[in-house]
This record gives C-alpha cells, structure tokens and sequence, in this order.
C-alpha cells in the first residue's frame, strides 16, 4: 500500500481557550516535503470559525512531523486557518508570530515552555478514590512507585512517540498534585517551540485515548489546597547568552514590568484561579522578579547569576495558554518596540 493517512491538526476559534481539531487525509503517496502536502478546507461553522452560510475555511500545512502513533509513512500535519480570500483567520494566531519572530530574528530568541498537565478518568483525577481526596501534596513531585504518580504508561508513551517524531522534548517530571505531570519543549525558537507544543499536546490527547484517560491544561483542575497547573516559559537572546548577559536579563525583566496587566492579558484564561500567591506562584495583580525565586512572576535562575550569563523564566502563562500569543507577546516587549495591546495577539 502506497497511500497514506495525513493528520491534519488545527487551532479553532473557541474562546475563551482555543481547542484542537484534526482530521485525516488520505495521500497516494508518501510525503518528503512540506510543498508536496496539499492545502485542506473544513467546516468552520462546526469550530467557531465561519458562520454556517460561508462556513469554508482553508487549512494550509505548517509543519509536519513523522506519525508515531499510526507509523509507516503516516504524517502528522500541523496547519495555520485562512479566510476563503487567503488572508489569515481571525483565531490564527501564528501568522502575527511569523512578523515578529522574522523582525526579531537577528537577536536569536530560544524558547523553553514547561507544559504542565492533569490526567482525568471520567470525572476524577487519575488515581484519586471516588470519594475524598488522596493523601495532601508532599511527597509526589517526581514520585517514584504506583502509590506516588498515576498514569506513568501513558507518560512514558507519549515522551518516547515525541522523540520518535523529532520534537525537542527536554524532559518531564511528576508534579507536585498527584495525577498532575509535565514535559518540556526546547529551547528552540519561537515558531518551532510553539508547533511543537502544539503537536505534543494533540499526541497527549490522541495517545490518552488509547489509555481511556483524559489530560487537561486547565489552570487550576481542582479547587483547595492542589496545585494549579502553568506553562512557565523560558526566554534568551543570544545577548543574554553572552558573557555578562545578566545585565541584559536584568533589562529585559524592566521591560516586563511595564507591561504586567497586559502580558496576563494574553497568558491564558482562568489564570487568576492559579496565580494566587499560594502554591508556588505570584500574585496575578503584581510584578515580581528575583533569583531562584519560585514565588516571583519571573525567576532567574542560580546559575544564571552564577554564570553571568544564561536565560529568565517567566512563570505566569497558564497551562491553557497559546504558545504562539506567548512568544509573540514576549518577543515585541524585549526584544522589539514594545507591547502592541492584548488585541493584537489573542484577535
Ligand atoms: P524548572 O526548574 O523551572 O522546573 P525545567 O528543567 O522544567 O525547569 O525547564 C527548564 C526549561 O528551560 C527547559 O525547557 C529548557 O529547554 C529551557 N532552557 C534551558 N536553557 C535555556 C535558554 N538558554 N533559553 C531558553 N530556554 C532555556
Ligand atoms: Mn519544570
Ligand atoms: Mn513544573
Ligand atoms: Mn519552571
């Protein structure tokens, strides 16, 4: 058999949080290059992107990676949404990424995200009893052993499915709310770390079902004394990687702080349930910066001052976010002319 099936993965237009949809497509043949995938149309009355009258929309590949789920010459294809006369769909928030990462291209921006993650079976957390809750967080951020983290098959098939695709996975740890986990992508630049989380996130939830389990980025899951769920966010310009960098870290926490409410604008929905100040986070109504510090909204971490050099992490991005406003949002405000306007990346 020649043909092949071609996932093609999308962002809708939900609001708050934009969601994913993916549908598959038969090729005859095997693909070798991003030119050779063919554009798609969908029913963007059906994703809150068309109303049901003039509800084509176009899907034009992206990205694509090799299958690891399907195997063989299966792809997975990651495509940005276009309005039938070929401009940029209003929820297409890569194409505003795309301006910036290319005005911004002569600073070399890497990117880290730190995607934390909560497994659910049916209405339950994964793992927790009926009834009542388990014993309270202590003892299972990178537990080991059956009564400590829940759902480490699937973990474990999903980081080994991302190498087998390419993606620049850096780790993952249990976290600190049984049943809660996290995988970390990068660092790469803007554009690839954001396909990427993308895709990683869809194989999430395609392997989930294999498993008859469920994994949610919303911020804070359960309500009480668990830990909520972020995608803190990593940052450097090769500046910053040079010798004596801390000083620029240092200027571009400046720029940060200047734009605090706006940023928060675009870091996901529902955040104000996690930044709290409690539970290793800040404050969402004040701007914080320090070393080590898992209690600011930005940390530097050790041996960045100890190295004189390295990169800042921004912890307030919900888990929920969408990497693509993140990068662009952090790129205009310290490495361009500034933040545009919470409008100009969530549209
Ligand atoms: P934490 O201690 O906050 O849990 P992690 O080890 O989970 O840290 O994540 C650190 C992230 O920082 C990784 O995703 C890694 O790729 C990223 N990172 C490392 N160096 C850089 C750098 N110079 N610029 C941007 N990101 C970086
Ligand atoms: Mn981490
Ligand atoms: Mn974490
Ligand atoms: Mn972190």
């Amino acid at each position: 058999m020649h043909k092949i099936r071609a996932e093609y993965i999308w962002v809708d237009g939900q609001k708050p949080t934009a969601k994913l949809r993916s549908k598959t497509k038969i090729l005859d043949k095997p693909v070798v290059a991003l030119q050779e995938l063919p554009e798609w149309s969908f029913d963007g009355s059906s994703t809150q992107q068309a109303e049901t009258k003039h509800s084509d929309r176009l899907l034009r590949p992206v990205f694509y990676i090799p299958d690891p789920i399907r195997g063989g010459n299966d792809i997975l294809v990651l495509c940005e949404v276009f309005n039938p006369d070929g401009t940029p769909h209003a929820s297409n928030t890569r194409a505003y990424l795309r301006q910036v990462a290319a005005r911004t291209q002569d600073q070399e921006p890497w990117f880290g995200i730190e995607q934390e993650y909560t497994l659910f079976q049916g209405s339950r957390p994964l793992g927790w009893p009926d009834n009542g809750f388990p014993a309270p967080q202590g003892g299972y951020y990178c537990g080991v052993g059956c009564d400590e983290v829940f759902g480490l098959q699937l973990i474990e098939a999903h980081t080994k499915a991302c190498l087998e695709a390419g993606l620049t996975i850096a780790g993952t740890n249990a976290e600190v709310m049984p049943a809660q986990w996290e995988f970390q992508v990068g660092p790469v630049g803007a554009l690839e770390v954001s396909d990427q989380l993308w895709l990683a996130r869809w194989m999430l939830y395609r392997m989930g079902v294999d498993f008859n389990i469920s994994a949610t980025l919303y911020p804070k899951p359960v309500k009480g004394d668990w830990n909520g769920a972020g995608a803190h966010t990593n940052f450097s310009t090769k500046a910053m990687r040079a010798e004596g960098g801390m000083k620029v870290i240092e200027e571009a926490c400046q720029k940060l702080s200047k734009f605090h409410k706006e940023h928060i604008e675009v870091y996901g929905a529902h955040n104000e349930e996690r930044l709290t100040g409690l539970h290793e986070t800040s404050s969402m109504h004040t701007f914080s910066y320090g070393v080590s510090n898992r209690a600011a909204s930005v940390r530097i971490p050790l041996p960045t001052v100890q190295n004189n050099r390295g990169y800042l992490e921004d912890r307030r991005p919900a888990a929920n976010m969408d990497p693509y406003q993140v990068c662009a949002a952090l790129l205009d405000t310290i490495c361009g002319d500034g933040f545009k306007g919470a409008a100009v990346y969530a549209k």
